[in-house]
């Protein structure tokens, strides 16, 4: 079967409890994934429609590899192709800038900073929640850079544990977990997803979206 875009969470909970009651009295274990900005909670996910989403990565440190690497992750998490990303080489008409560098001091107050740090190397990705506060401005931005010289230390591996973690934000999860074991760990150490990143992932995926993506 394929679950409407606006299902509610309630129905795909008790559509998961009835696939895995067998096996698993666990529920489905997920987090908190909400940015709240003052009195308002913001939810966000991809509109169907404007799948792929387009991302345009700088060219550096082998990063595109690292993108398409945590895309791939994402893509897996879901059942029903609920998000998927491309990697672009045109940036005037990307949704999303990927920039090898240390995020710049944030410009406008609507922007929302989820920024990470892990061992050898730092990811921030900006939530531009515009005026309104119920749109996402695009091209979404992140940015992600070496804590130590590149050529000293092997970053590969911190690279595609930030970028992995980074994009999560993109695609809707806006809040750091307290679990080390998940990806959205606000310090990530884990090797890929957690079974809750997956099931947040998905929840969020048919949850309202109140943030519009404007351009
Ligand atoms: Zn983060």
């Amino acid at each position: 079967m394929r679950f409407r875009a606006a299902l509610p969470l309630l129905t795909l909970v008790a559509t998961a409890l009835a696939c895995s009651e067998a096996t698993s009295p666990d529920r489905v274990p997920n987090y908190e994934w909400r940015l709240v900005v003052d009195a308002d909670t913001l939810s966000f996910h991809w509109p169907v429609n404007d799948l792929p989403v387009r991302i345009w990565v700088e060219d550096s440190l082998d990063m595109p590899s690292r993108i398409s690497e945590g895309i791939a992750s994402w893509r897996a998490a879901y059942l029903y192709g609920e998000y998927d990303a491309v990697v672009v080489a045109d940036s005037t008409t990307a949704d999303m800038i990927v920039r090898v560098r240390t995020a710049p001091a944030k410009a406008i107050a609507t922007v929302g900073r989820l920024h990470t740090l892990f061992a050898g190397c730092e990811g921030a990705t900006d939530i531009d929640t515009v005026a309104t506060r119920f749109q996402l401005q695009l091209p979404v931005r992140m940015y992600l850079a070496p804590r130590y010289d590149p050529a000293q230390v092997d970053l590969t591996e911190c690279f595609r544990v930030t970028a992995r973690h980074e994009l999560g934000h993109s695609l809707g999860l806006f809040r750091h977990t307290s679990d080390t074991l998940d990806i959205m760990y606000g310090q990530p150490e884990a090797a890929g997803l957690s079974q809750r990143d997956i099931n947040t992932a998905q929840i969020v995926a048919h949850w309202p979206a109140n943030m519009i993506p404007t351009r």
